[in-house]
């Protein structure tokens, strides 16, 4: 049995970054659920505990201590970043022991698969809730709340998906954690408009499709730009969303992931 303890930063009193009309403590909560969630549902052998599941105020000392106190296998903290950048960045401890750089590796490429946007890199602090924790530990700060783009992403529900997905790869990775037999239960039927090798072709298309109403984003796989504008896990609805869009003169397939 595996056990992953996820930590949605901040909570009750303590909003932690604010913008655009966003809170960090109920976008780092929704996201953390969503791992749990995916964790329980889709794969054998994994428990979860949460330093929190409501907006509720966890002083960084309780966290790390509920985790050591379980003895969790992985501490996954989840923050939105503020400042003033953009993009996706994961710290550990700076003491950077070999097992923790290692999952560090796994987890951060895991997200960056899952997301297109600025990779600003593999880092590591002296954050409390790192230095407390008696387990390997990493702390996500998942794009930037101030910026008016990122945020726009982390208003968009299937961009969120994506981004505890990533984490949910990462994990599922770095612990090789088994499949439940049949379970469908995280299948995704992606709509996608296009697929480019090129980024502004991408860039191009996504501007159409917001110009058309939809809330588009870019995934970067394989080494191509994939426009997705959808993301169901009912596949008939997924189909009558392709049918909508083709009928609007975009280009639509839909995609089981
Ligand atoms: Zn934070």
């Amino acid at each position: 049995m595996v056990k992953i303890f996820l930590d949605p930063g901040h909570g009750g009193t303590d909003p932690g970054a604010v913008g655009n009309g966003l809170q960090e403590k109920s976008l780092v909560l929704t996201i953390a659920s969503l791992v749990r969630d995916m964790l329980l549902d889709e794969y054998l052998d994994v428990e979860v505990r949460m330093s929190r599941s409501t907006d509720v105020f966890v002083a960084l000392s309780e966290r790390s201590r509920l985790a050591n106190q379980w003895g969790a296998d992985y501490f996954m903290s989840i923050h939105i970043n503020a400042g003033g950048g953009t993009g996706f960045e994961s710290f550990i401890h700076s003491s950077r022991a070999a097992r923790t750089v290692q999952l560090q590796n796994t987890v951060h490429d895991a997200i960056m698969e899952q997301l297109s946007v600025a990779d600003r890199g593999k880092k590591s602090a002296d954050f409390a809730v790192l230095r407390a924790s008696s387990m390997p530990a990493i702390l996500t700060e998942n794009l930037f709340i101030d910026r008016v783009s990122d945020a726009n992403l982390l208003k968009d529900a299937a961009f969120l998906r994506s981004v505890a997905r990533g984490h949910v790869n990462g994990i599922v990775r770095a612990f090789q954690l088994q499949r439940k037999p049949g379970s469908g239960g995280g299948s995704v039927y992606r709509v996608q408009s296009g697929a480019f090798s090129s980024e502004q072709n991408a860039t191009q298309l996504k501007t159409r499709l917001e110009q058309a109403g939809y809330q588009p984003f870019i995934r970067l796989e394989g080494g191509l730009y994939k426009v997705q504008v959808g993301a169901f896990s009912n596949q008939t609805n997924a189909e009558a969303f392709a049918v909508e869009l083709r009928s609007k003169g975009f280009e639509a397939q839909v995609f089981l992931s």
